[in-house]
């Protein structure tokens, strides 16, 4: 299959063919067609299969003004939203738009919290006809009277189940109620839940269903390694991998944030630049370790689920788990960031024996066992007991839930950085 076949516009195929594709993944073989096709569309893919291409070039295609065209070019009223739970992912959707929409005239913009918001409303102001924007910084601009949707033609809501695990479903509601009734709307999410399916129901109509099936998902193209090592001894377990293998660009996964900046100074005191990103740390900081990770300038990222949430860093090698997240789901976005369309990478796990629940839970998603591979000198020591995994939530300022036991969560308890509520000034869409 080639993307000349899916009917693209000539202006898409170049800038397709610049960024080095050859084929389309088998997501956007699906999706492309119906999307063209006016479709309503329910997508069930995770990052890394290609989805964001998926729903971004037929969005342009739809969207290309036609050389006999009568609305004045100066007018650019907004006529598609993406909306995405964090500000990463909005930059990375803004991105690949810009990047697939190089030959077509159309303007675009990010939304979100976190950052000074003047520039935003003079970008709207201006005009602009495709907003990625995260939910609570898009209502603020709609109470600050900088948004006309009488003009919108598609919505789409990308990592809809993380939206609203994240808290943001009545603002959905909210900005949904703001867009006409007559648009196309396609709706991105690595899991249908019923809540997912209640949402669809609402708000989408008669819509096909595209799904990439495991087997096809990049969490197949990565060689998945289980470490098993004492709780104690992660941090020398995770030197000693990095430094015996000479590992580069590597993205470490902690639990919470005060984990992943004490990781990360320990790495720096083994010798091994590091930087952590989560919640905390402001937009322009997050942005700046992001480029410096990916120009080598430092050799591991340290991040959180959430801030970790959209990141697109190609031919990214190595994933750790330097602790196994509390919902089995996020195993597999946290993989998603190697072993990208093609390319294949690796992901190591530092399991200790508080995480042997959230282990298996993992494996069960998986539907197979995890090869383990005990390192010399790393052996876990059997006489030690289990204890209860820290969130994050217990004393870190913000702390409410219990500790969570050695048994595995599930997936509606709360996480390190989850809950936000939106009716919770500042809250919103970070
Ligand atoms: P996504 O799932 O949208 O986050 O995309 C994952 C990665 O795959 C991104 O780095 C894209 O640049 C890349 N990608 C998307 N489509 C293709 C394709 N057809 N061939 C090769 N790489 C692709």
């Amino acid at each position: 299959m080639s993307f000349e076949s899916l009917g693209l516009l000539p202006e898409l195929l170049r800038a397709v063919r610049e960024q080095g594709y050859e084929h389309p993944t088998p997501i956007q073989v699906q999706a492309i067609p119906l999307v063209l096709e006016g479709r309503d569309l329910m997508g069930r893919a995770q990052t890394g299969t290609g989805k964001t291409a998926g729903f971004t070039l037929p969005m342009l295609q739809l969207l290309a003004p036609h050389a006999s065209s009568s609305a004045s070019p100066a007018r650019h009223p907004i006529r598609a939203l993406i909306l995405t739970p964090t500000r990463e992912l909005a930059m990375q959707v803004e991105e690949s738009v810009r990047t697939y929409g190089k030959y077509i005239p159309l303007r675009t913009t990010t939304i979100f919290g976190g950052v000074n918001i003047n520039p935003q409303t003079k970008a709207l102001r201006a005009g602009v006809e495709i907003v990625v924007a995260t939910p609570g910084r898009l209502l603020d601009h709609q109470q600050q009277g900088n948004l006309n949707f009488s003009q919108l033609e598609i919505l789409v809501l990308d990592e809809a189940d993380r939206m609203l695990d994240m808290g943001f479903i009545r603002d959905i509601q909210k900005i949904l109620a703001l867009l006409p009734a007559k648009r196309q709307t396609l709706l991105f999410s690595a899991t249908f839940t019923d809540e997912i399916k209640q949402l669809a129901s609402k708000f989408l109509r008669t819509p096909a269903t595209v799904q990439i099936t495991p087997q096809n998902t990049a969490a197949e193209l990565v060689r998945q390694v289980v470490h098993p090592v004492d709780r104690e001894r992660k941090r020398a377990l995770l030197s000693h991998l990095i430094t015996s293998r000479k590992l580069q660009q590597v993205l470490v996964f902690t639990r919470t944030k005060h984990g992943a900046n004490r990781l990360s100074e320990q790495l720096d005191k083994d010798g091994i630049s590091s930087l952590a990103i989560h919640g905390n740390k402001s937009q322009p900081q997050r942005i700046k370790a992001l480029e410096d990770f990916k120009k080598g300038a430092v050799r591991v990222l340290v991040a959180t689920d959430i801030a970790a949430r959209g990141l697109d860093i190609d031919t990214l090698p190595h994933v750790v788990n330097y602790e196994l997240p509390q919902v089995p789901e996020d195993y597999i976005h946290r993989i998603g960031r190697t072993g990208r369309a093609g390319s294949e990478g690796e992901a190591l796990s530092l399991v200790c024996v508080d995480e042997h629940g959230l282990l298996k839970d993992i494996e069960k998603l998986l539907r197979k066992p995890l090869t383990k591979d005990v390192i010399q000198g790393y052996a876990p020591d059997p006489s030690i007991p289990a204890e209860p995994i820290q969130t994050g939530r217990q004393g870190g300022g913000r702390g409410r839930g219990p500790a969570r036991g050695p048994r595995p969560a599930s997936s509606s308890a709360p996480r390190g950085e989850r809950g936000r509520h939106p009716s919770r000034p500042g809250a919103r869409g970070k």
